[in-house]
């Protein structure tokens, strides 16, 4: 039997994944594990080193020549710590997140940073959302959540984020980012995004954020309840 539970949420970019992570993992008092910001990381240290993101080879010989360390602050935030300094902020821009994308669709990469990811799962309560959680970081999780929106809605939600961050960024560059992520990640050989057998699927396209926390709060109540049995 294992010690702890694992709440694996994965899908596209934009679809409400790490806001309505992060909220649940408050109030069901897990951590929040935000494998994103480890492509990030590694994305920010390929582009300021001038690497060809797209040459695995060139990045699988970037990473035991950097650290990334991942740690939280004392309001439970994730940060990620590239050599030391803290990058939470700078991974966020948008070139990063298409470095991210690019670096994270080798093979050779994912291996090396899976480890990282499920030795959190090891020692705590998580929920991690990303891509390929559900179907290959955390396989027996038990309760696997895909999040997803049209890439409109998404669009829409990731400027209004950014806005609230002061970054101003125009819908159809939002957009076309998206569209390019979503692309690359759907169609990468290596743990490409898609549901796992066995996730439930929740479309956001249509409800705000309260609705879809009530939602995904219920399918982590009846999930971790003891009568549950493993069965939603
Ligand atoms: O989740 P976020 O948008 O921050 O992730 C940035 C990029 O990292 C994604 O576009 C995806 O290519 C990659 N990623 C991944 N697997 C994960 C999490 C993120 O490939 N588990």
């Amino acid at each position: 039997m294992k010690d702890y539970f694992s709440i694996a949420i994965d899908g596209p970019s934009g679809a409400g994944k790490s806001s309505l992570a992060r909220k649940l993992a408050e109030a069901f008092r897990f951590i929040y594990v935000d494998t994103g910001a480890i492509y990030r990381t590694l994305g920010l240290a390929a582009y300021r080193r001038g690497i060809d993101r797209k040459d695995e080879k060139a990045v699988m010989e970037l990473l035991p020549k950097i650290k990334i360390e991942m740690g939280y602050n004392e309001d439970g935030e994730q940060r990620m710590y590239l050599d030391g300094e803290d990058v939470s902020e700078e991974i966020r821009l948008p070139e990063i997140s298409i470095c991210a994308s690019d670096v994270s669709s080798h093979q050779a990469v994912r291996t090396y940073l899976l480890e990282m990811q499920r030795e959190l799962a090891r020692k705590n309560n998580v929920i991690m959302d990303g891509r390929d959680i559900g179907t290959v970081v955390l396989p027996d999780a038990e309760l696997k959540i895909f999040l997803t929106a049209s890439s409109e809605a998404r669009a829409k939600r990731r400027m209004l984020e950014q806005k609230s961050k002061g970054i101003e960024e125009n819908f159809e560059d939002v957009l076309r980012e998206i569209e390019y992520r979503d692309k690359q990640d759907s169609s990468r050989a290596a743990a490409p995004l898609k549901a796992a057998e066995d996730a439930l699927v929740v479309d956001t396209s249509d409800i705000d954020f309260e609705e879809s926390f009530r939602r995904l709060a219920e399918l982590v109540v009846t999930r971790l309840s003891p009568e549950s049995e493993g069965q939603p």
